[in-house]
């Protein structure tokens, strides 16, 4: 049988596309923090700007292959997008943990709070925001916006529970980014109400702190983003309620005015 001749043109097109997978792929593992390769340059320093909200959500996946075939960017709803999570054992965390804590809500929320990652109780309930930082953050919700918990959508940027509640290391948010990415593009909402330290600036790619960045609006991916305090530090700190009252008036404002 004859063997067709190999198509120079049709490789070389294939290793294009390729190095351009692979450069958008380490260039959004950089965004992630993550640098694991020995790079000519030195590594992009993390921005300490605000981002900038000219990109899509996806931005570069057109083009990435190692992107497009993560799952998470395939599934259609949140549905199969917990179904493309699965068992996950993509980093460290999966060993100590019990449940995948992967949100909970209105899959159409307009506005969606988004936390660290799942303490205890949340790890043993697999629901995202019930101990007394959820009850805290549920009294937000019920008792000052009026909504009920059913009606916001609430997840964190890592879904299984950092061992003794550290802050999650970056190579666990590069595991998680595209599910949480993904979920919020799914959902889209309106408002995301960013809680805590943490959140904002893994959102945010800032190192600005939480004290400059809440209170005042930012921009994820064209997406409107309220940092506030966690309602954790508000536990250990309740004088700052006030504050975060403050930040949540500007939100319920918001979306009076959507
Ligand atoms: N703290 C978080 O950041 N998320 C939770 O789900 C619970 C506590």
């Amino acid at each position: 049988m004859a063997v067709a001749p190999p198509d120079a043109g049709g490789e070389a097109q294939e290793l294009a596309a390729v190095a351009v997978s692979l450069r958008c792929h380490l260039e959004r593992r950089a965004r992630a923090g993550v640098h694991f390769v020995v790079a000519r340059e030195p590594a992009p320093k993390p921005n300490t700007e605000v981002a900038s909200d000219d990109l899509s959500l996806l931005s570069g996946v057109e083009n990435d292959l190692f992107a497009q075939a993560n799952p998470a960017y395939q599934a259609r709803n949140l549905e199969e997008l917990r179904a493309a999570i699965g068992d996950c054992r993509r980093c460290k965390l999966c060993a100590a943990r019990t449940h995948i804590v992967f949100g909970v809500g209105n899959p159409k929320a307009d506005l969606m709070f988004i936390g660290e990652g799942p303490g205890r109780d949340e790890d043993l309930q697999g629901e995202p925001f019930v101990g007394r930082a959820g009850q805290l953050l549920t009294d937000i919700i019920t008792k000052g916006m009026g909504l009920k918990r059913e009606d916001v959508y609430i997840a964190n940027v890592v879904k299984c529970r950092p061992p003794e509640n550290r802050n999650p290391e970056p190579d666990e948010v590069a595991a998680c980014e595209p599910f949480l990415r993904r979920q919020i593009e799914l959902i889209r909402p309106e408002i995301i109400v960013a809680l805590g330290k943490f959140a904002v600036q893994t959102l945010l790619q800032s190192k600005v702190p939480i004290t400059k960045l809440r209170g005042q609006w930012h921009s994820y991916h064209g997406i409107k983003l309220m940092p506030t305090f966690h309602p954790a530090y508000l536990l250990r700190n309740p004088g700052d309620k006030r504050l975060v009252w403050e930040d949540i008036k500007k939100v319920i404002e918001a979306r009076r005015s959507a």
